[in-house]
């Protein structure tokens, strides 16, 4: 039997094992593909998570593959108004002031390296999780692969196995929310875009009430993202015609821009109802989606494998109490419904009332907030979540 066994090894799934790994637990990660894809969903990593990564030693290797993009650009693109909040203001409360701009795929790859390297780690690639269950002493789960079926039984099981989370659905834990009634599409281009467009730092948010975009710089490529009606047929957005027209209006030219990758995604803002069950936890997207825009769904579920690890070590190395798993449900779940899921709504609305006139209970609009220092610095205190991490402290 092992210790805990992970269904997922995405990103959360992968960190959650590096850490109860590297403290010495004995860890089993399966996951249903051969191999760890080249998953471009996530390109940002923020300042704490950041610092999180570099206690197990993944955050210097990320570096060296990323982009430090320490200035984040909102332009309102009706009135052509730009704002910019610089992260070098919060540099006397990180070591890491800037977003780093990394494709999430290389923190997969970076951290099973690290997996590899450990004996008390097996990793089983190309196994699907089919049914499992569990009594006061252990959980019991089926997966199976071309081999045949494969039984794993673990004293903690960790769902790290993604929004459609079979995990969850298995245990009939709710996932409410709702579903965006626009898709995003998603373009990569190499056309180098800070020389067509001026004023672009690396991450860029245009607002607009009609077409919306997001310009982020990733190490391989541009990335642009815009929101389009899902009732139309996909195809429509994934052909040239509909390219080039985006293309068009963002440069203002017929110059024809090639894009090396295009991708439409359903977008939903859910929250579990619960993140525990017994000896069973959820993590990452398992547990929570939202809205990519500020970039925190891959960042909160690292916070959580932060969080949850830090229990389960107490559970297991030093005896502590098995109700802890309740305060990680309570904090964690506390922080997606008022920290992820009001920021991203938050945020999401920006994008098409424009950031100038941007206004919620907490916020003042931009223009207030970069005219006054303390308000830049508590917006770039939440844009970079550590006053998520604050709260979270709060909760009891
Ligand atoms: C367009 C877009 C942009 C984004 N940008 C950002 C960003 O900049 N920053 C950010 O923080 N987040 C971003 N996100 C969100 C981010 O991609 C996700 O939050 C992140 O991938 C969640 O990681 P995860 O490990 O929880 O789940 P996943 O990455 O979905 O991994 C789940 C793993 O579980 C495996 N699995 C599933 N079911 C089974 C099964 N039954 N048996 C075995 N294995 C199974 C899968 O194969 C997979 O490897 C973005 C999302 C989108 C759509």
């Amino acid at each position: 039997m092992t210790d805990v066994l992970i269904v997922g090894c995405g990103p959360v799934g992968s960190v959650c094992a590096l850490m109860l790994a590297q403290a010495g637990i004995d860890v089993t990660v399966v996951d249903r593909v051969q191999e760890p894809p080249m998953d471009l969903r996530a390109s940002t990593i923020h300042p704490p998570t950041l610092e999180m990564l570099d206690s197990i030693g993944l955050a210097e290797p990320l570096i060296a593959q990323g982009l430090k993009a320490p200035v984040y650009t909102f332009r309102d693109r009706a009135t052509d108004t730009t704002f910019r909040l610089d992260m070098a203001e919060i540099s006397d409360r990180t070591r890491y002031p800037f977003r780093l701009q990394c494709e999430q795929y290389k923190l997969v790859q970076a951290a099973t390296a690290e997996l590899e390297k450990l004996s008390n780690v097996t990793m089983i690639f190309g196994a699907e999780l089919r049914s499992f269950e569990q009594d006061d002493a252990r959980v019991r789960a089926t997966f199976g692969s071309v081999d045949g079926d494969r039984i794993v039984e673990a004293r903690y099981m960790i769902a790290a196995d993604g929004a459609s989370s079979l995990v969850r659905q298995t245990l009939g834990i709710d996932f409410g929310g709702f579903t965006y009634p626009e898709a995003y599409l998603c373009y990569s281009t190499m056309l180098p875009l800070e020389e067509r467009i001026s004023g672009l730092s690396l991450v860029n948010y245009i607002s607009d009430p009609n077409e919306w975009l997001v310009l982020l710089r990733a190490p391989s490529a541009w990335r642009v993202l815009l929101s389009v009606d899902a009732e139309n047929d996909p195809q429509e957005y994934m052909s040239d015609a509909f390219k080039d027209a985006v293309f068009r209006r963002l440069l203002n030219s017929d110059e024809p821009v090639e894009t090396v990758h295009r991708t439409i995604y359903r977008i939903h803002q859910r929250v579990a109802s619960r993140f525990v069950e017994g000896r069973i936890c959820l993590v990452g997207d398992s547990a929570h989606v939202n809205s990519p825009i500020g970039g925190y769904g891959m960042n909160g579920g690292i916070h959580d494998a932060f969080n949850l690890i830090d229990k389960l070590r107490a559970i297991l190395l030093d005896g502590g109490p098995a109700d802890l798993l309740g305060l990680y449900d309570r904090q964690r779940r506390g922080i997606a419904h008022s920290f992820v899921q009001a920021q991203t709504m938050d945020n999401t609305r920006a994008m098409k009332e424009g950031w100038g006139s941007r206004r919620d209970s907490q916020s003042a609009g931009m223009a207030d907030v970069v005219a006054d220092p303390v308000k830049r610095r508590e917006a770039l205190y939440k844009q970079s979540m550590f006053k998520s991490l604050d709260d979270e402290r709060e909760i009891a």
